[in-house]
């Protein structure tokens, strides 16, 4: 087990080599931290739609590639030039790590830096190498984070101190899930407190949906979905009511609960439908909020005149929008606090 700051490590790791294969476990080759780079032992991982886009050969990223994106584990190694995270430390894994020197992150608009797209697109480290290595073959990095593997090496800042006493399996969905639902509630639709808000598809997203408007004082919460056993899920994560999405007229139920229509709507799943089912639940000058892949699509016209001559507004929720660094040890105090319900669905029912 090497251990040395510049050897290689040898690792097992899921590796995709083609669209639509089975993912095998083989032996990789991990190079050693660089520059501004950190070496995270896995100690849980997620399993997100993203990967699975990955996996189905939808996002298009470089093969072969180690799918995972929501990780946390804990610092193993750190390269040159690394401050602020020390081996031991227990962390949050981030994927769409920004450069913090461009002209968006020093706007404080860090989802929108450019170099973290590039690391993104070449399934690389911010030099433009991989760490990773199957024999003489290079191996990509997934979103910049490859975190379905024993050890990982990720930009610096991918990663996001975490309290050691938050149990690991429950940090990794911080990485992702957690971060872009509350994310969506807090930042995208800025939401205040007795504003009516409708999510649709209620799965690891929505469900922190959900909890971020609770935590911002939102009232009603509608949870919809078409799996109505999901109904107490969604009651533990802050819903106030639940309307089942199999129902014909789930956009009148919508209304109904909430005076004539949400002040904001939030599309949890990825489908274009969906997208304008929820716009229609939505009441004039509302929030409009989706995210994840969305294949390309002609709006109907109803959709295109509710959304522009009625001044509801889309708000892009891709990410946590602004800081996940900001909004992810948000997360975990407000959680550690018993504050936040997905807090208290690992620290009583969910465990
Ligand atoms: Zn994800
Ligand atoms: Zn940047």
């Amino acid at each position: 087990m090497p251990s040395t700051p510049s050897a290689p490590r040898r690792i097992r790791a899921a590796v995709l080599r083609e669209p639509g294969r089975p993912l095998a476990i083989e032996e990789l080759d991990l190079g050693a931290p660089r520059e501004g780079e950190v070496e995270v032992r896995i100690a849980a991982s997620g399993v997100c739609g993203s990967d699975l886009h990955q996996i189905l050969g939808e996002y298009r990223l470089p093969l072969p590639c180690v799918p995972g994106h929501e990780g946390a584990g804990v610092v193993e190694r750190i390269g040159p030039g690394v401050s602020g995270i020390v081996p031991g430390d227990h962390v949050v894994l981030l994927w769409r790590s920004p450069c913090g020197h461009c002209s968006y992150c020093l706007a404080g608009r860090p989802a929108l830096c450019p170099h973290a797209a590039e690391v993104r697109r070449h399934g690389a480290m911010p030099d433009g190498t991989s760490r990773l290595r199957a024999g003489g073959q290079t191996v990509h990095h997934f979103l910049g984070v490859s975190c379905w593997a024993e050890y990982a090496v990720v930009p610096a800042a991918a990663v996001v101190r975490v309290p050691a006493e938050l149990p690991l399996e429950y940090a990794a969905l911080v990485g992702c899930a957690v971060v872009t639902g509350i994310g969506a509630a807090w930042n995208a639709a800025a939401l205040r407190p007795g504003q009516s808000v409708v999510v649709f598809g209620c799965g690891g997203v929505g469900l922190n949906i959900l909890q971020g408007a609770a935590l911002a004082g939102a009232h009603p919460i509608v949870a919809v979905d078409s799996q109505a056993d999901k109904e107490a899920l969604t009651t533990i994560f802050g819903a106030t009511h639940f309307v089942d999405g199999r129902r014909a007229d789930v956009v009148e139920a919508v209304r109904a609960l909430t005076d004539g229509g949400a002040d904001a709507a939030f599309e949890a799943v990825g489908l274009p439908a969906l997208m304008e089912t929820a716009l229609a639940a939505t009441r004039p000058a509302a929030r409009w909020c989706w995210w994840g892949w969305r294949p390309r699509r002609r709006w109907r016209a109803s959709t295109r005149r509710r959304w522009c001559s009625t001044r509801r507004r889309f708000a892009a929720a891709f990410t946590a929008r602004r800081s996940r660094h900001a909004t992810s040890p948000a997360c975990c105090n407000s959680s550690l606090r018993g504050g936040c319900v997905w807090g208290n669905w690992w620290a009583g029912a969910g465990r």
